[in-house]
């Protein structure tokens, strides 16, 4: 079976080598020129193990990318660290991943555990947007049992209304995202179903180096094998779609409709 009898085998489901600017989801999307991504995670590990390696392949392709992170998960230390101490490390760890993938990076300071979900949070949110201007955002899908992941994808639901919205007065002008997508995420499984694959074999070792800076990657801070099991899942998410290595992303439900004059 090849790649196109098995992309209509797995019916709607997307298979793309990189999402280009605008259309990611059109017959000739692989003709777009790459724009910008912006992943918005709750903890710079999610940044990096569940989104970098679709920013990775952006940017590998001619876009540009960029990595926000709210807090920087300082509340992962382990008894052997204090917690400002391995917040640090988070930061430095983030700081050399996203500058080998050729990423931007922007920390936020809200209390990892604490992220709070308030019109504050939304409108911070909201100007980064505007300020970056992405075609694209990857975030958390709202399934999370962990609060800060779900606060995430609610503060990035209402940032990505005020953004357009061209009444809104900030110090930036409205900004549309184009496309939204949910990343594949150990914590936020509940009702994830993915439907567009990305293929990462020209980025994987890059993304996994990426990774590497990360003590939590190599189980030292706790007990889940994170470089296991992301490591794993891509390749399983490659045996599904016929790459070597994909990610598996969910897209939102508003750009699943499609609009044909037929079939
Ligand atoms: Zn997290």
């Amino acid at each position: 079976m090849n790649r196109r009898s098995f992309a209509q085998s797995i019916g709607s489901a997307a298979m793309l080598s990189a999402i280009p600017a605008s259309t990611a989801l059109t017959p000739n999307s692989a003709l777009s020129r790459p724009g910008k991504l912006m992943v918005i995670a709750a903890h710079p590990g999610d940044g990096i193990f569940t989104m970098g390696a679709v920013l990775a392949q952006q940017i590998e392709r001619g876009g540009s990318g960029v990595l926000v992170s709210l807090s920087l998960g300082e509340n992962g230390a382990p008894k052997s660290i204090p917690v400002l101490e391995y917040g640090r490390m988070q930061r430095t760890a983030t700081a050399n991943a996203t500058r080998l993938l050729g990423a931007e990076a922007l920390f936020f300071d809200y209390p990892d555990a604490q992220i709070p979900f308030n019109q504050e949070s939304s409108l911070r949110v909201c100007d980064a947007i505007r300020e970056c201007q992405p075609e694209i955002v990857v975030t958390h899908w709202s399934g999370s049992w962990h609060k800060d992941h779900q606060n995430c994808y609610l503060i990035v639901r209402d940032a990505l209304f005020y953004a357009v919205l061209e009444t809104l007065v900030r110090s930036r002008p409205a900004h549309a995202v184009s496309k939204i997508f949910y990343a594949e995420n150990w914590e936020d499984a509940t009702n994830f179903v993915p439907d567009t694959y990305i293929d990462i074999e020209p980025v994987y070792e890059k993304w996994l180096q990426a990774c590497d800076f990360y003590p939590m990657w190599r189980g030292q801070t706790g007990f889940f094998r994170y470089n296991d099991y992301y490591s794993s899942l891509s390749v399983m998410r490659g045996c599904l779609c016929g790459f070597r290595q994909a990610v598996a992303l969910m897209s939102d439900t508003d750009q699943r409709t499609q609009r044909l004059q037929s079939l």
